[in-house]
């Protein structure tokens, strides 16, 4: 039976230092439960051991100095590209902490609970808008000083560490200053730079760094687990840049596969001013319907839900005091929803840049003649076209400007204002 590091795919470096970490925090359990004074001198490891469990915080941190392969520390970060398993291995991490076995076996409840997201213990907080406010982060915070209902740890998991408010990276700070003894904080985001983690929250944490896992390693997850054909399977690893969740998607999902399609057709049908407008428009379009397809069955449930507590309808006493306060709480979710939506039409324009960006790397690397396998197998002959008639630089150039419309949507440039400005620069060369 796999245990739960089976899915980080192409991480062994990584999940060695968690296994260590994992077995080490189950060591400080295990001297906590004991009754102190015999064992101390019955084990000479007891003062180390017992110095861990110890409710004073500090001495569980290896921190920066101490050994970086092995030991339990209050606050990790789990850095890497997107898809490289960040989240999942935050949570295999969680698992394994939570396991009766202390290693992370798959199959005890504590592993199961935890990885099907009931562990009474185990708090996720994923923004569902651009950021995580103070008041999400203050609530947890206070949630996760209480002592562990199992009798183990505290985990809280933070994804998108990156999209914390000011304010709640402020809030985080202190709990991960002054922890709890039991509590447990584990970060996700995409770097250590100071513009994901700010850097007094990085200095308290120990970082595992993931790597982008080679298309060869995400086939092989897809045809073992998924069930996917080898053949499929070699080609969506490919196509999705190592990125796994994406590639699964690409496998199962024809809809997928027909945006990549729409999207890998842009570069030949750039012929002039007026088609690189409008494929600007296609791009933005399909980005929205497809974000409008990813929220409006929350959306619809949420404001369903919302009514019925406010008891939409009412026409007794106490009714029109009611629809007064309601007008309030039915804008906030308004806003969480625009929030969100916002979010998920990025996430979407995101994904169609990052495969546009493939297109021009084949052009590049076949320009080059780079001994490369390409990232689009079905649209390479089209690429090796583009490079022979746009030469390295020309395909460069056309990459640099995919990856600029990238990164000045991330910096708030409005998306249409960016897009246009790339489709542009791709026909002009
Ligand atoms: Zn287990």
């Amino acid at each position: 039976m796999p245990d739960v590091f089976a899915d980080l795919v192409g991480q062994d470096e990584a999940v060695d230092t968690l296994r260590r970490a994992a077995a080490s925090a189950a060591a400080v359990l295990r001297t906590a439960h004991l009754p102190a004074p015999a064992v101390a001198a019955a084990d000479p490891e007891y003062d180390e051991l017992a110095a861990l469990a110890d409710d004073d915080p500090a001495p569980v941190t290896a921190g920066p100095a101490g050994d970086p392969g092995a030991g339990m520390t209050h606050a990790w970060i789990f850095t890497g590209p997107p898809g490289s398993g960040r989240s999942v291995a935050a949570r295999a991490f969680a698992a394994a902490l939570q396991c009766g076995h202390g290693t992370g076996c798959g199959t005890c409840p504590g592993c199961h609970t935890t990885l099907t997201g009931t562990h009474a213990d185990v708090r996720l907080v994923a923004p569902e808008g651009l950021s995580i406010g103070v008041g999400e982060m203050r609530a947890l915070v206070l949630r996760a000083a209480s002592t562990p209902s199992g009798g183990r740890w505290q985990v809280v998991i933070i994804e998108d560490a990156d999209r914390l408010t000011e304010a709640a990276g402020n809030a985080l700070l202190k709990a991960i200053e002054e922890p709890p003894p039991r509590t447990v904080f584990l970060l996700c985001a995409p770097s250590t730079h100071p513009d994901d983690v700010s850097v007094t929250i990085r200095s308290r944490c120990r970082v595992v760094p993931l790597r982008q896992p080679s298309a060869a390693a995400v086939a092989e997850v897809l045809v073992r687990r998924d069930g996917i054909t080898p053949d499929v399977a070699r080609w969506v690893a490919a196509a999705a840049q190592g990125h796994v969740g994406r590639a699964r998607r690409l496998a199962a999902d024809p809809q997928a596969r027909g945006r990549r399609d729409a999207v890998l057709a842009v570069p030949r049908r750039l012929t002039g001013v007026g088609t690189a407008l409008d494929a600007a428009s296609a791009l933005i379009g399909a980005a929205e319907a497809e974000a409008e397809a990813a929220v409006a069955e929350t959306d619809a449930a949420e404001r369903a839900a919302l009514q019925t507590a406010l008891g939409a309808g009412g026409t007794g006493r106490g009714a029109a005091g009611a629809t007064r306060g309601s007008a309030g709480q039915l804008k906030d979710l308004e806003k969480r929803q625009k929030s969100r939506a916002t979010r998920a039409q990025r996430d979407a324009l995101d994904r169609a840049l990052v495969d546009l960006a493939g297109f021009y790397r084949d052009a590049l690397t076949s320009a080059l003649r780079a001994p490369v396998a390409p990232v689009h197998t079905d649209t390479a002959a089209l690429a090796e076209a583009g490079g022979q008639k746009w030469a390295p630089e020309g395909a460069l150039r056309r990459l640099e400007a995919v990856l600029a419309c990238r990164a000045a949507i991330e910096a708030n440039v409005k998306p249409r204002i960016a897009v246009e400005a790339m489709m542009l620069s791709l026909w002009r060369g």
